[in-house]
Formats: structure tokens, C-alpha cells, sequence
């Protein structure tokens, strides 16, 4: 089942997402749920409270991304209460969208090298280090889960060009492909 995405300007994308156990209801539903609202949309990374669930859940499939490097060509995932660490302080820049922001697309600066620890769709807990592209979706969704967006963290001047579009997202000036919830 498709879910709507909740766009910029809800307020639970800016809430703190609260961890979930083994109990969680119907986790493998929405769990597959998630994976067809990401692909329907053409998104690579689907957190839950894009689908007005405030859980630490994400989903990943970069698959469809595998021309920008074969290492992408499985990166399919489900992350639960994930828990992040930077192996190094170096940062790479590169741009970003996100589905709950439709039409923003900025540089964002994120960590190269990460550390993830957390539990698989089976809740066994596991330790995964990310690195490149893989390290970026992975930051981009887990602020998710923290209440922020990645346009939080462009600056100055973009940022400024940016609240134009963010305002008209806001007021339902919009009109993406995919079934929304302003
Ligand atoms: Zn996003």
C-alpha cells in the first residue's frame, strides 16, 4: 500500500523520533510499505516519519542508483533505532533532495566515513561501516529521525533562496507525482 508522504512544514518531521521494539504493531507491514511509497516516488531513502510514523525506522534502496557506482547495486536495507558515529571529522559536500521537500535540491556537508549500529528488520543487532554515497543517505535519513532536514544545513545566501520554495511547500504550492499530506 502507497503511503503519503508528509511534506515540509508538518510537524512531525520535526519531532524526535522514539525507538521501537520487536512488538512494534504490524512492523513488517509498514516496513513494506515504506519500500513501495520510496520506489513509487523514485526515492532512494524513506524514514518514518515521512510517512507521519515518529519511530527511529528507515528504509533504504539505492539499487536504482547502481551507475554511480557498483557498490550501490545492493545497498538495500531496513535500519531500526540506528545509532550513528563518524570513524573520521573529514566531510564531503554533495547535493541533496528529499521527498518531503519537493523541488529543493542543495549541498549539504556530510561525514565520508560512518559507523552504524543497529537492528535489521529481524531486530538482530548489527554494525555496519558506511563510507561515499551510502554514508550520505544514511546521514540524510537519520536526521530524519532526530527532527531535521537537510535544509537545515544549507547556509547563508542558499539558504535564503531556498525559504521561497520552502514557503510555497508550505502554503500547498506544490504539486509532486506522488500522494502527499501537507
Ligand atoms: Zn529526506
Amino acid at each position: 500500500m502507497t503511503l503519503p508522504i508528509y511534506l515540509y512544514g508538518h510537524p512531525i518531521l520535526r519531532k524526535k523520533a522514539t525507538e521501537i521494539d520487536k512488538d512494534y504493531p504490524e512492523l513488517d507491514k509498514l516496513i513494506k510499505d515504506m519500500f513501495e511509497t520510496m520506489q513509487k516516488a523514485d526515492g532512494i531513502g524513506l524514514a518514518a516519519p515521512q510517512v507521519g510514523k515518529s519511530i527511529r525506522l528507515i528504509v533504504i534502496d539505492a539499487s536504482s542508483l547502481k551507475d554511480e557506482g557498483s557498490e550501490l547495486q545492493d545497498f538495500k536495507r531496513v535500519y531500526i533505532n540506528p545509532k550513528l558515529t563518524n570513524n573520521t571529522d573529514e566531510t564531503i559536500t554533495a547535493e541533496e533532495g528529499c521527498l518531503s521537500v519537493p523541488g529543493v535540491r542543495e549541498n549539504v556537508q556530510r561525514y565520508t566515513d560512518i559507523k552504524l549500529d543497529y537492528f535489521d528488520q529481524n531486530f538482530e543487532e548489527k554494525t555496519e561501516n558506511l563510507k561515499g554515497f551510502k554514508a550520505i543517505i544514511v546521514q540524510h535519513e537519520i536526521d530524519h529521525l532526530n527532527g531535521k532536514l537537510f535544509v537545515d544545513r544549507i547556509s547563508g545566501l542558499k539558504k535564503h533562496l531556498a525559504n521561497k520554495k520552502l514557503n510555497s511547500i508550505k502554503k500547498g504550492k506544490v504539486n509532486p507525482f506522488y500522494k502527499v499530506k501537507l
